[in-house]
């Protein structure tokens, strides 16, 4: 009900449309050009399976830390990192091992009983992130779901908000996921259109602007804002400095809850262990997924004080997997995973290499890559509209680095963290060599 009036609209749903089919028909060229072997998966796949995804063209089959593997053994640079889930790298072997290990032991127990690893898991992420608990759950959505029942229920126990009245916030541009409560507060039409009738009582707001959310914060029924510290799916857009300190000032005067979707940014990605943490400031519910589990699993997890995760009782919530997270091998994979990303300096790395990336990226003429931004090893180029992004993908491909555009025109850069000097400056190469190859 508040969604159609409140957001801006930026892009018509045919501009967005248009870009669609102009990937389509380039990706079916491309498609020519591909080995036999490549061509027959791909068609296969194509022929059997929905086409909710439009995939590059090529058929990844091995993956080793920043490097995958196709079926015709070319290698390649990775990087998209399965959109962050992977930063750990390809199969990392502390992870293989925990993975081999755990599997012949138990795999699940299912909440209706305790096991010998979750607790371990939740103690060490706890300490580590800061918060007195942790729920886990399996994929990133259920994180966001998760985080907004917990908002409504403090919203009606502690805030005294009126009977399902609840509102709770969200920014343009923003993406948590594809269930129906993510749709509904999604600003792309791709996202929403046609999936209708959506959740009442949320509403958004413009991102990256205090103001609004004061505003909006000053209605009493208003009990969340969920936000990323950086959008990722939108392109890497990334708001003013100040802007999470803001939001933190701005939620405690007004008695909001903070939600922080941490499920791109976190763990390392941006160069530090939550990007939140470039300006020192707490959600007060903190949604973690993709690298929890180094790519091997998919588990989520909501951090909080003890105040509020007391909303949930027994029977309020749960999961069959994630509960618990799949037994024991996925609270163990996701401990394996923060040990890993903790004890091999990957997140000081990120931060590292992500400068020298940008710094690189920032020395090639702007005629074709126009604008380079990001934070640690989140990043994103923004292709000259002359030019296809698409293409530019696929020549990078060609020549060993897979990346993907989002929206159209950016393509996100965003290798596992493990990833050395030498191998940035060699992807870096490679970029300069097809940005030149456009003119
Ligand atoms: C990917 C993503 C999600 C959704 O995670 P899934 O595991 O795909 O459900 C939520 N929030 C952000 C910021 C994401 O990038």
């Amino acid at each position: 009900m508040y969604r159609k009036a409140l957001w801006t609209p930026l892009q018509s749903s045919r501009v967005i449309f248009h870009r669609f089919a102009s990937q389509i028909s380039s990706s079916n060229k491309s498609i020519q050009s591909v080995s036999p072997k490549t061509r027959s998966i791909i068609e296969r796949e194509e022929r059997y399976g929905a086409h909710n995804y439009h995939p590059l063209p090529v058929v990844i089959e091995k993956g080793s830390g920043v490097y995958v593997w196709d079926v015709d053994g070319k290698k390649y640079f990775d990087f998209l990192s399965a959109y962050s889930a992977v930063n750990q790298g390809h199969c990392h072997p502390k992870i293989v091992e925990c993975v081999k290990k755990q599997a012949e032991t138990v795999t699940l127990t299912s909440r209706a009983f305790y096991n010998n690893i979750l607790g371990e898991f939740e103690k060490y992420a706890c300490e580590l992130f800061g918060y007195d608990k942790l729920l886990p759950m399996n994929t990133g959505v259920e994180g966001g779901e998760t985080a907004i029942k917990l908002a409504r229920k403090w919203a009606y126990n502690v805030k005294r908000v009126g009977r399902d009245q609840a509102i709770v916030l969200f920014a343009h541009g923003n993406f948590w996921g594809r269930t129906l409560a993510a749709v509904s507060s999604s600003t792309d039409p791709l996202c929403y259109e046609g999936f209708g009738p959506y959740m009442p009582n949320f509403q958004i707001i413009p991102y990256n602007d205090l103001k609004a959310l004061d505003e909006a914060c000053s209605d009493h029924r208003v009990c969340a804002f969920m936000v990323e510290p950086i959008q990722g799916e939108a392109g890497v857009s990334m708001p003013d400095d100040g802007y999470l300190k803001g939001v933190r000032e701005i939620c405690t005067k007004r008695n909001v809850l903070w939600i922080g979707d941490e499920i791109q940014t976190g763990l390392g990605r941006t160069g530090k262990m939550l990007a939140c943490d470039h300006e020192n400031v707490k959600p007060d519910i903190l949604i973690l997924g993709k690298a929890l589990a180094g790519g091997f699993y998919p588990v989520s997890a909501v951090l909080s004080n003890n105040d509020l995760m007391s909303q949930f009782k027994p029977g309020t919530h749960g999961s069959t997997f994630g509960g618990n997270p799949m037994g024991k091998v996925g609270a163990n994979v996701a401990l394996t995973s923060l040990k890993v990303l903790v004890e091999e300096g990957m997140i000081e790395n990120a931060e590292k290499m992500g400068q020298i990336l940008r710094e690189r990226l920032n020395q090639i003429p702007k005629d074709v890559i126009k604008i380079v931004r990001g934070k640690g090893l989140l990043n994103a180029v923004v292709i000259d509209s002359k030019h296809d992004a698409w293409e530019f993908c696929l020549r990078l491909r060609d020549n060993g680095v897979l990346a993907k555009p989002t929206h159209g025109d950016k393509i996100r850069f965003a290798p596992p963290l493990c990833i050395t000097k030498e191998q940035t400056l060699e992807c870096c190469e490679i970029i300069s060599n097809v940005a030149k190859s456009f003119k």
